[in-house]
């Protein structure tokens, strides 16, 4: 079973004098009639308006994956009411249940993939698609300012400078892990990219 994946908002990081905006990529899952949102971010209209477009509420959402803590990624998460939230290793509810997901959203194919580095806690989503083939949402393993280049070859990709990485030896072994089993690549900040084999 494959998955229907639509990139609800590309995220971005900039900066503007001594002001910063940022806000995470979104995507929107859909398989097996599970609705799955990665990363809501921080940009409230921006987030309304990908999901009317879609046709779709909130409260449609099953399940919110935070990839990592950072707020630009997670502070909307609350706003999905009906949804249960997902991290590198639990699933957790409203009513302040916790239990281990085991590296699967339930009811579905979709994987995730601890991928320490960036930041201790963080995880990527890999899904298989009929356009794509596998596509890895990568969070913050890969992502650039709005005024870097963007250079996807696998030597810029892997030495690509992370100003907030925490641990230099698990970003590498991040990267090289999603580099071995993506055909596409969706980054934190920036557009998604096809993987030159
Ligand atoms: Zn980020």
């Amino acid at each position: 079973m494959t998955a229907q994946i639509k990139i609800l908002i590309e995220g971005y990081a900039r900066k503007t004098g001594d002001e910063e905006f940022a806000s995470s990529t979104t995507v929107l899952i859909k398989e097996k009639g599970v609705n799955i949102i990665v990363d809501p971010g921080m940009d409230r209209k921006k987030l309304q308006d990908a999901l009317l477009k879609e046709r779709m509420e909130p409260n449609n959402i099953n399940y919110v994956i935070l990839t990592h803590y950072h707020l630009d990624h997670t502070l909307l998460a609350g706003i999905f009411e009906n949804a249960q939230i997902i991290d590198f290793e639990g699933i957790y509810s409203w009513d302040g249940k916790i239990k281990n997901h085991g590296g699967m959203v339930p009811g579905t194919d979709v994987k995730i993939i601890k991928t320490p580095g960036h930041d201790p806690f963080h995880c990527v989503v890999l899904t298989k698609t009929n356009n794509w083939g596998s596509v890895v949402i990568a969070a913050d393993v890969f992502w650039w300012q709005d005024d870097e280049e963007q250079k996807t070859d696998e030597e810029s990709l892997m030495t690509h400078e992370d100003p907030y990485m925490k641990n230099k030896e698990e970003l590498t072994e991040s990267r090289k892990k999603i580099l071995g089993i993506a055909d596409y690549i969706i980054p934190g900040h920036g557009k998604m990219f096809k993987i030159k084999k």
